[in-house]
């Protein structure tokens, strides 16, 4: 192949005081879980890294009930500045411990190093950061005057991005007054329980976060637990309206972001070389895992060879493999259950006529891999082109007119992104303004501020996390007069 070859250059795991096993954290402390204790492991070795505490019902309602006490008993209590102090602290021991967090987050769910480190981490930090200055300012977020906090918090998240959506549940709540009890999902556990460590050290008053591990069965306890007045789940559209069912007419405020399969839309006159970059920075970055990943591809007819010829030669350059290794583009894919699914969909595609590209790479004997795959030749109708893949998949569809364009892309049944690839500012406004999905990027992609709302259409969900909209997902609507 005719690039150059790059020596190793793994990040060692020596940071990392990693215990045989974690229990959960309750009220402040770690604690025996009641259910049968699970394992998790390396994506990419399929190693052993720790046992996890498994939480039964009992576990969850022992749970939201330190949750509960501590909300009328300390955190209810504080003023807005005290509660951004804390807040303040987090985010800077999030900082101090940013390498450890990074190397535990790749090696728990397979990122690569780079991501983690680069991207993921300083993001939790910013995410703190950012809502521990709107703590003492929810009088002026536009929210009415004095607004009021819900209570206790239920939160879910998934493996994608699993310290990030850590911060993006707990930073906001904790900043409009709430409590919280978060699940995180059973395959990556670690970077959340190391968070827990950072709590302690942040002494933050206990019962104020409880980081309950454990399975889907688990995640539904928590959410139906009567005493929750707040719901929030990141993850599939399936588990996301069985939520919005078991919720309704609970009194429960419910905020849900599910998946997406966005376009990535780009116009004869884009920038090819930046294009490039961005249509694998859509779907490429963490193996795809990504719900607002630029999964479809749709190319202007005219430049539709040049782009996929460019972007097999720019994936062919991808090194997949090590997820420590700092030269990694592409990691492991979180579960064997995942990668059977994607294995399947990709299958499909074959079956139903698209052309499958793979890129040349070598797979390590062990672990869950999937090499960087293009299809082409698509049709609207494939289940490659309606249905969320969640990996390194991309699949390429043309069009010839902007109206065209935004037809293609909003024919689908989700709403999260899409990005549009163009020279001219109007196109880009008028195409934005006709798309159906919550975030529009512009000559960029997988862009993430936390001043930003985040959140999607139709069955990607609703609410938004990020920006002052994210706080009054964990504020009463009429904030008008009611106490804090
Ligand atoms: P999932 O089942 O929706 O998992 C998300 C979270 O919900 C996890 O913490 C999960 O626990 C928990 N959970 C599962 N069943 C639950 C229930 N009945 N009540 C409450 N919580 C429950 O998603 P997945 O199985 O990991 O992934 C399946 C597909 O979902 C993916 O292929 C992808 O298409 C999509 N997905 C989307 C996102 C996103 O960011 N929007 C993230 C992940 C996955 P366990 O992990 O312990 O089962
Ligand atoms: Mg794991």
């Amino acid at each position: 192949m005719g690039f150059l070859e790059y020596a190793p250059s793994p990040e060692s795991t020596a940071i990392l005081h990693l215990k045989k096993s974690y229990g959960l954290f309750i009220d402040g402390e770690f604690r025996k879980g009641h259910g049968k204790a699970f394992v998790t492991i390396s994506p990419s070795t399929e190693e052993r890294i720790a046992d996890i505490a498994n939480a039964s019902e009992a576990d969850v309602d022992a749970a939201v009930k330190a949750a509960r006490r501590a909300y009328e008993r300390t955190w209810s209590k504080l003023s807005g500045a005290d509660r951004g102090k804390y807040l303040f602290r987090i985010a800077r021991l999030v900082q101090e411990r940013a390498r450890e967090l990074a190397v535990a987050e790749s090696l728990d769910n397979g990122k690569p190093i780079k991501e983690s480190r680069d991207v993921d981490v300083p993001l939790v930090a910013a995410w703190f950061f950012y809502y521990a200055g709107w703590a003492d300012k929810l009088d002026y977020a536009g929210l009415g005057p004095a607004p009021a906090s819900l209570g206790v918090a239920a939160q879910v998240i998934p493996w994608n991005f699993p310290l990030l959506m850590l911060a993006w549940k707990i930073a906001p709540a904790l900043a409009a007054g709430n409590t919280v009890v978060i699940k995180p999902a059973e395959t990556t556990p670690l970077s959340a329980l190391i968070f827990a460590e950072i709590l302690q050290q942040a002494e933050l008053p206990p019962g104020v976060v409880n980081i309950i591990t454990g399975a889907g069965d688990t995640g539904s306890a928590l959410v139906n637990h009567p005493d929750v007045n707040k719901v929030a789940f990141t993850g599939s559209t399936e588990v996301g309206r069985l939520i919005a069912k078991s919720t309704a007419g609970s009194g429960k405020k419910l905020t849900l972001e599910l998946g997406g399969k966005a376009a990535n839309i780009v116009f004869d006159d884009a920038p090819i070389e930046e294009a490039i970059e961005g249509i694998v920075n859509g779907i490429f970055f963490n193996q795809g895992h990504v719900c607002c990943a630029g999964s479809r591809l749709l190319v202007q007819e005219n430049v539709h060879d040049e782009v996929v010829d460019r972007l097999k030669t720019r994936l062919s350059t991808l090194r997949l493999g090590d997820p420590l290794d700092k030269n990694t583009d592409i990691g492991a894919i979180n579960s064997r259950a995942q990668l059977d699914r994607i294995r399947e969909l990709s299958d499909i595609g074959e079956s139903e006529g698209a052309d499958r590209w793979t890129a040349e790479c070598v797979i390590p004997d062990k672990g869950f891999w999937f090499a960087p795959t293009i299809f082409t030749n698509v049709e609207a109708s494939h289940r490659i082109a309606r249905e969320e893949i969640f990996g390194p998949v991309l699949s390429v569809l043309t069009f010839r007119t902007p109206a065209e364009a935004v037809a293609k892309a909003n024919n689908t049944p989700y709403g999260l992104s899409a990005g549009i690839w163009t020279d001219k500012g109007s196109k880009i406004l008028a195409v934005a303004d006709q798309l159906r999905a919550g975030v529009v990027w512009a000559n960029t992609f997988n862009r993430f501020d936390p001043s930003s709302p985040f959140g999607g259409y139709k069955e990607s969900g609703y609410g938004r996390e990020g920006g002052r909209h994210g706080l009054a997902a964990y504020l009463q609507s009429s904030g008008w007069g009611a106490k804090r």
